[in-house]
């Protein structure tokens, strides 16, 4: 049951720039708003003015828009006392915000017409703004796509992250190797963001834990050697339609004191900022590598560093609105994104408990009912775990709590009749296996009311497999929440063409209800409607065309099927496989080259993981067998492939409108849900991929005929790899692939180090642990359908159509809005048109 409710009565009955009927007087106001910025804002002159100045000016000219209803969101959820939901994340892949901030508004037209009358191109200045890639991938495009759909549903809520100094890495490709460079977001201010100095918390670490006595009882207090200081950065995220705006708010880490002045006068000037230097350490970099012992402390220090500063942050307000902390689980739902702010859970028993005075029992029933988590992976590498030691160094009153949750909830089990040894380790939240380390996800499991997968099979999998003897332990607790994607970013933003098609055939409604897609299915057979449709998508085939051409001067053609695999590069995610059909593509072409190919560009962009090598390999084959095929004559226009170098939010904006064809290719079972496998259905490409993650789902709605399933199941996954994974004979079976691992372990693709994908070879043929041997005549033989599809253009335009018409339920709206009902229990507000 959905619950409504009202608008808040201040909230001004019609956002005055609404509409386009007052188009010029809108324009005009703006024009004169962003001149203002320039002025006293900027300090620019109009005609020293230099297009970064002009994009700062309207950006700020934009953000002053969202204020007033921003003042009006804080006052209503205050004065309606309203629950509001926390949104914990170490990662926020937000990209870049002006089209997303103008579209919002429905500002971008009287914009572009306020800025055309200063001989200033809007277009131009988008290009301008650096990424806020505060995220790897995923799971941070995720937590920026719901802070969008809260926004837009008027939950009350708050994003609480790290603003680091510098992002994701930028990736460059130099003779096909990957490089990775430090990224620069902050180099010339940032205009989304409001500097809350007077927002600080102190955050401890290290020092030691006293037993005092407090009102005939023992109470721990805990005794930081150090202390860092958390402050707060405020950025304005506006909902759909501008009503409804909330606070995503970053926290960076200053030094106590900015400078030891003794040490300085002495001229000990690094000795003098030594502090400064290790505090501010902390929200240095997105994701420092872990490889070394000091990069692993540095993580788990961004960890509770957030996990805390946020936990203080929404402590004090509910104090200040409610008045006893009692009462917090009535007015916070916290979710945990991953088990990144797991740390939480023992923060909030440590601040109930030690600071404001609850015992135990009572703080662990808060806790519970405040937090819920997201399991987001089942990679087993990935399930966070931390030294014991490193915890009682680093952090010895929550390890202290840690030991007593555990035991508690181990002698529970006890009187519960289980003493299965075994069965109890499985739900320790310590593995003793190889040296005491601390189980987070376990810990985040508890700690929660509710745990939810992020996709139906992903649901299911966690519970078979990660949280298997927890599961038995709290049947309710593990639920599913399918992973969505904001159609304003995704549609609205990334593809106009498409969205200007739907706007007139189904009518502006389509804009505020995603549901009237499915009246596009009457217009899949119109051959009138497949025209204009295939006129959109040219024309976005011809922008990234552009873009090809202008990043990495390889010119393709736009009429060829644009097959697009974009994402992390990573070994489940099968690139691998990929290359292969690419190769054997090549080899096909070479053995009859008068033979009538239906012309292909093979697209990929991806980062990999600076310390996974296997990964980087992959990116160097992939640019190898680009060399190859682009510079053989004997190819023509037949095959080209692309690897786009510094894939990104924006990037993938340019890149997914143009596709035909999705590449959602992981081993079954591995990838948990994927959301770029929905930007691309919703834009209408084709997927062909395995049943894996929220593909299953896809397949569901778009139906059997619009989508190309290959592959082993999931199941099918666990039993291949029980019975062996060398692939001798499977390699031995199939002359095809026989050919095309022959030729790369020759060096057809590394004339200049012919052992170089050796090791990779060998790893496909004796240890396939991702199965792209198993997989390969399958995906050939779903590759071939593809292409008989692409023929029949009418056929193809069809199922791109009802891809579009069928994939309205991966809306995050529609992800949020079940959170808000089934876990976090919080009123939505549709969207008024
Ligand atoms: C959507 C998105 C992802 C996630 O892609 P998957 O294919 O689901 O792995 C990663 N990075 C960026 C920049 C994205 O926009």
């Amino acid at each position: 049951m959905t619950e409504t409710i009202a608008a808040a009565s201040d909230r001004p009955d019609d956002a005055p720039e609404a509409g386009a009927a007052n188009g010029a007087a809108v324009a005009a106001k703006l024009r004169e708003a962003v001149l203002e910025k320039l002025a006293y804002s900027v300090g620019k002159d109009r005609n020293a003015a230099s297009e970064r100045d002009w994009f700062i000016a309207v950006a700020l000219a934009a953000r002053d828009r969202m204020v007033d209803n921003w003042m009006t969101t804080v006052r209503a959820n205050y004065r309606e006392s309203r629950r509001r939901v926390y949104y914990l994340s170490l990662e926020f892949l937000v990209g870049r915000l002006l089209f997303d901030s103008l579209t919002n508004l429905d500002l971008v037209e009287p914009m572009r017409e306020a800025l055309a009358g200063l001989d200033v191109d809007l277009d131009r200045l988008r290009d301008l703004e650096p990424d806020a890639a505060l995220g790897n991938g995923g799971l941070g495009r995720l937590a920026a796509c719901f802070m969008e759909s809260m926004a837009t549903l008027g939950i009350a809520a708050h994003g609480y992250g790290i603003r680091y100094d510098h992002g994701l890495f930028r990736q460059t490709i130099a003779d096909g190797w990957q490089h990775e460079y430090p990224e620069d977001w902050l180099e010339f201010g940032n205009p989304w963001e409001f500097p809350r100095p007077e927002v600080h918390y102190e955050i401890g670490f290290g020092g030691s834990v006293e037993s005092v006595a407090r009102n005939e009882q023992t109470a721990q207090v805990w005794r930081p050697a150090e202390i860092v200081a958390a402050v707060a950065f405020d950025t304005p995220v506006v909902g759909w339609r501008g009503q409804h705006v909330n606070t995503l708010r970053l926290w960076s880490a200053r030094a106590p004191d900015p400078l030891r002045l003794d040490k300085f006068n002495q001229g000990d000037y690094f000795g003098a900022q030594a502090d400064q230097v290790r505090a501010e350490s902390i929200s240095k970099v997105l994701y420092p590598s872990d490889s070394t012992p000091a990069g692993q402390e540095l993580r788990l220090r961004q960890e509770y560093f957030f996990a805390s500063a946020s936990l203080q942050d929404l402590m004090r307000r509910h104090l200040e609105q409610n008045g006893d902390i009692n009462t917090l689980a009535d007015k916070a739902a916290i979710q945990l994104n991953d088990t990144h702010p797991a740390i939480g859970v023992a923060e909030l028993m440590r601040l109930l408990v030690d600071v404001h005075g609850v015992a135990w029992d009572r703080a662990w029933e808060i806790t519970v009912a405040t937090f819920s988590y997201t399991n987001h992976t089942l990679l087993p590498e990935a399930l966070e775990t931390w030294p014991a030691p490193l915890m009682e160094r680093l952090l010895p009153r929550h390890m202290q709590i840690i030991y007593l949750i555990n035991a508690k909830h181990l002698d529970a089990l006890r009187a519960k009749g289980l003493d299965d040894p075994q069965k109890l380790a499985a739900v320790s939240l310590i593995d003793e296996h190889r040296g005491r380390h601390v189980r987070m996800g376990p810990l985040a499991f508890l700690g929660s009311h509710k745990v939810n997968g992020v996709s139906a099979l992903h649901s299911e999998l966690v519970k078979e497999t990660v949280f298997r003897e927890l599961h038995e332990l709290f049947p309710d607790r593990i639920c599913n929440k399918t992973n969505g994607v904001t159609f304003r970013r995704w549609l609205f933003e990334a593809n106009p063409h498409l969205t200007r098609l739907l706007v007139e055939t189904l009518g502006k409604e389509v804009l505020d209800d995603p549901s009237l897609l499915i009246k596009l299915e009457p217009y899949a057979d119109d051959l009138n409607f497949q025209a204009r449709w295939a006129a959109a998508k040219q024309a976005n085939k011809e922008n990234l065309a552009r873009v090809i051409a202008d990043r990495t001067m390889i010119k393709v053609n736009p009429a060829a099927l644009f097959d697009v695999q974009i994402k992390r590069i990573h070994e489940y995610k099968r690139q691998l496989l990929n290359i292969l059909d690419t190769i054997a593509l090549y080899n096909e072409i070479r053995a009859q080259p008068m033979r009538d190919m239906a012309p292909r560009v093979k697209i990929f962009a991806g980062k990999a993981a600076a310390s996974y090598q296997q990964a980087k390999l992959i990116i160097k084959l992939a640019n190898d067998v680009a060399r190859v095929v682009n510079n053989d004559p004997t190819v023509r226009d037949q095959l080209k492939v692309v690897f786009l170098p510094n894939y990104n939010v924006s990037l993938a904006e340019a890149i997914i409108p143009a596709a035909d064809l999705s590449e959602q290719i992981s081993t079954a079972g591995m990838e948990a849900s994927g959301t770029g496998n929905m930007k691309m259905a919703l834009n209408g490409a084709l997927t062909i991929g395995t049943l894996d993650g929220a593909n299953v789902e896809i397949k569901e709605r778009v139906g059997d005929d619009n989508i190309f399933i290959f592959g082993l199941k999931a199941d099918e996954v666990a039993k291949r790899r029980a019975q062996g994974i060398d692939m001798r004979d499977t390699i031995a079976a199939a002359p095809e692939l026989r050919e095309v691992l022959e030729s790369i372990a020759e060096g057809a693709f590394s004339h200049d180090d012919r052992h170089r994908y050796q090791g990779l070879v060998d790893s496909i043929t004796y240890h396939d642990y991702f199965l792209v041997a198993a997989d390969f005549v399958a995906y050939r033989a779903a590759q071939a359908a593809v292409t008989r599809r692409w023929r029949d253009r009418k056929a193809w335009q069809r199922a791109a159509i009802l891809n579009t018409a069928r994939t309205a339920w991966f809306s995050s709206d529609r992800t949020i809005q079940e959170y808000a009902e089934d876990i976090w229990k919080v009123p939505t507000l549709r969207p008024r048109a």
